[in-house]
């Protein structure tokens, strides 16, 4: 009997050939660093020749419970032995959990499944044009600065111009207003509005958090028209902010915002901890309509949504959140890492510009480059210079735009492990000066 012999293992310089892999193979439609990673626990990472990383940037706002995670591994294996897939002819018990358990998470309401972010802010934008139908309503605003994602429906949602750019013609019916002024939200208004759609906190635009008195005002403004309140919750969702969803947070304890509840609000990246699933929730009842019930048999679906394997994930990390209190522990430790990092403006006031965020969502705004003395000799962005010398020291960050950089963490990142990024990050920006 012949004997399958395994490959040999790349160890002859792996970086290289595997980077040599992509620029032959891979399209290249991202601007990818230098590092080439092997294998990963909890917020630890290795690239292929050994070295290793504190993982800052948590697979941009993905790896909810680090790399690795032991229950996990036994989530998708337990569940992998069961049931891979269904079709959604079907029902199985873990798409009914993970649902339920959202819900219980956000209010009356019912949930769609589907695979990435995009995915799930294109669900809204539908039920929004459905909802709006019969009345020739369709125009959806968000903010300027915004992202909803890649897909073409997603470019058009996002107030950025860069992401649009040689796409054209988009999706009709998106407008963009500035974020935080319910003003201009109300003065963008057209008979044609059906809905208002932002992020509670946005990301990949520098780490921006929506004011409680912005979200109190678009509610009072959807109320008044008729309007359905999206929230994007794609990277500032799954307890990152302490909350499950970042309004939670913004609006704990604020007068007024007792009742507040959005209409619709979409995830992923965290959902599944590194696992592809994404998701909506939609209110049950608003204005007068069964809002839950608008996308009827038919209307919409996706193969791969809520799949055995993926709702299996899913709730296991809710298991662990739940059971491990990450929540508090991200509220708590998120206050004395915004504490750690304001200390940084403090310190270094010729670098660092501002911070902002919650929990662990974070983001680091640097001064303009022309008056760094470290980055000024080079014409790349603020961001990504600071990036590269923090790969260089060991810790992963994400850049966000070109004047900030974000921290991302996993949930159950330790204080200790937080406390030793902050020092490297101390390190370098003071090295800038
Ligand atoms: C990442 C992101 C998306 C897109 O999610 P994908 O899974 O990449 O499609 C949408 N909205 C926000 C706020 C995001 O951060």
């Amino acid at each position: 009997m012949k004997e399958i012999v395994p490959p040999p293992p790349l160890i002859h310089n792996e970086s290289a050939e595997v980077r040599e892999l992509f620029a032959k193979y891979v399209v290249p439609s991202y601007g990818r660093f230098d590092l080439t990673f092997s294998h990963g626990a909890g917020s630890q990472v290795w690239d292929v020749a050994g070295r290793r990383y504190l993982d800052l940037g948590g697979g941009i706002a993905v790896c909810s419970l680090g790399h690795a995670h032991p229950e996990i591994t036994e989530a998708l294996v337990e569940q992998s032995r069961r049931l891979v897939h269904v079709s959604n002819l079907y029902h199985h018990a873990p798409q009914g959990r993970l649902a339920e358990r959202i819900v219980r998470h956000l209010g009356p309401g019912k949930v769609f499944f589907c695979n990435s972010g995009a995915e799930a802010n294109e669900g809204l934008y539908k039920l929004a044009r459905k909802f709006g139908h019969e009345e020739g309503r369709f125009e959806i605003l968000t903010a300027l600065n915004s992202f909803h994602g890649r897909t073409l429906g997603g470019i058009s949602a996002t107030g950025q111009a860069k992401v649009k750019q040689g796409f054209e013609p988009l999706v009709p019916g998106f407008r963009h207003v500035p974020f935080n002024d319910v003003d201009a939200m109300r003065a963008a208004l057209s008979p044609a509005t059906v809905a208002i759609l932002i992020e509670g906190i946005q990301g990949e635009g520098g780490i921006t958090p929506a004011t409680a008195e912005y979200l109190l005002g678009l509610r009072q403004l959807c109320d008044e028209r008729r309007l359905l309140l999206l929230l994007d919750g794609v990277q500032c969702g799954h307890f990152r902010t302490g909350a499950f969803q970042s309004f939670q947070r913004i609006l704990a304890g604020v007068p007024g915002a007792e009742g507040f509840q959005p209409d619709g609000v979409a995830m992923a990246k965290s959902l599944g901890g590194g696992f592809p699933i994404g998701a909506f929730w939609v209110r049950g009842h608003v204005h007068g309509v069964k809002l839950a019930e608008v996308l009827g048999p038919g209307t919409h679906g996706t193969t791969f949504g809520g799949t055995p394997l993926g709702c299996a994930v899913a709730l296991r990390i809710f298991d662990v959140i739940e059971r491990d209190g990450l929540a508090a522990h991200v509220r708590s430790t998120g206050d004395w890492l915004a504490a750690q990092l304001g200390g940084l403006v403090q310190k270094y006031p010729t670098v660092v510009k501002e911070v902002r965020g919650f929990g662990f969502i974070q983001g680091i705004e640097l001064q303009p480059r022309a008056g760094i003395p470290g980055l000024a000799g080079s014409e790349k962005p603020a961001s990504l210079q600071v990036v590269n010398r923090l790969h260089e020291a060991g810790i992963l960050t994400i850049p966000s735009g070109t004047q900030s950089f974000r921290l991302l963490p996993a949930l159950n990142i330790s204080r200790a492990q937080l406390a030793e990024g902050i020092e490297t990050i101390g390190q370098i920006l003071g090295s800038l000066t």
